[in-house]
């Protein structure tokens, strides 16, 4: 009885002390926990936290995030969270919990300075711009590090190897979209415009932000003839939506459909890289670029 009293005690004692602590970080086992609302959030986190966080993904893989509805246990992890990693606009659940947090606890990635001139239309695609997300990954590391102080030396050494590769991966999406024979990109939702915008392509979306929402036959129609009247010859389709409509659209006018993924979620071994990769690859076939 006294045994089972002890550990009652103790197990309270550390339920407080990780309710309070901040510079060693929230776990039992001293690391730092984040939660990330979607896959390339999650990427972000591990890569800049390493070995000094663990982080809890909201959107299971294969999951298609917008549309995100919270459980209770997750609800219970945000709470709990010494830092919750979101983009506010795009899932209004995660918004809705976030709310209510004290702010250092929170990095909106919306609220990135270098992100505000981005494209029309309010596109949260944010991580599809290498050079926009290594803006990221710097104030996420720079938030993580006040978060856990005695990392911080760390963090910010992983976030800067980070950000080397994403240059690397820019460089490899500037050269290879350089010398093409076409640059109008017909996506089935409007989830491309950072990615366009970054390497001068002209997106073409069937339909308009939410990958969900059924377009009007109008709005096919639309897309089928401009894809026609450009010489397109390729509709893209997203790895975790329906390819219906972007191989109708592509029937009409003789196209062929392939996938250009838009990093909602990963499966597999696949990574934030290996997919971007896989991205260009499928962006060079379709507009036909040669060697620059
Ligand atoms: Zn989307």
């Amino acid at each position: 009885m006294l045994r089972r009293c002890l550990l009652a005690v103790s197990v309270l004692l550390s339920l407080v002390v990780a309710g309070c602590g901040n510079d060693a970080g929230g776990g039992g086992d001293g690391k730092v926990k984040v939660v990330a609302a979607f896959y390339p959030l999650q990427f972000i986190s591990e890569r800049v936290g390493g070995d000094r966080v663990t982080v809890t993904n909201l959107t299971r893989g294969g999951a298609e995030p917008h549309d995100l509805e919270l459980r209770p246990n997750q609800l219970a992890q945000i709470e709990d969270a010494d830092l919750v990693v979101y983009l506010d606009g795009f899932q209004p659940a995660v918004d809705e919990a976030v709310r209510g947090q004290a702010k250092d606890r929170s990095f909106d990635v919306a609220a990135v300075e270098a992100l505000k001139d981005g494209p029309a239309g309010k596109d949260p695609h944010v991580w599809l711009d290498p050079v926009r997300l290594s803006v990221v990954v710097g104030q996420l590391a720079d938030r993580m590090a006040k978060v856990d102080t005695a990392g911080a030396e760390e963090i910010r050494s992983r976030a800067t190897r980070l950000q080397g590769e994403l240059r690397e991966l820019d460089k490899e999406f500037s050269t290879g979209l350089a010398n093409c024979a076409r640059r109008d990109i017909v996506t089935s939702h409007a989830a491309f415009g950072y990615l366009a915008g970054r390497y001068e392509l002209n997106q073409i979306p069937i339909n308009g932000l939410d990958p969900e929402a059924e377009p009007g036959p109008q709005q096919v129609t639309e897309a089928a003839r401009l894809a026609k009247e450009r010489g397109v010859t390729t509709i893209f389709f997203e790895a975790l939506v329906s390819p219906k409509l972007s191989e109708t659209v592509a029937k009409e006018i003789g196209a062929k459909a392939a996938v250009l993924d838009p990093l909602e979620g990963v499966e597999g071994g696949d990574t934030y890289f290996t997919v971007m990769r896989a991205n260009l690859t499928a962006l060079r076939d379709a507009l036909g670029c040669g060697q620059s």
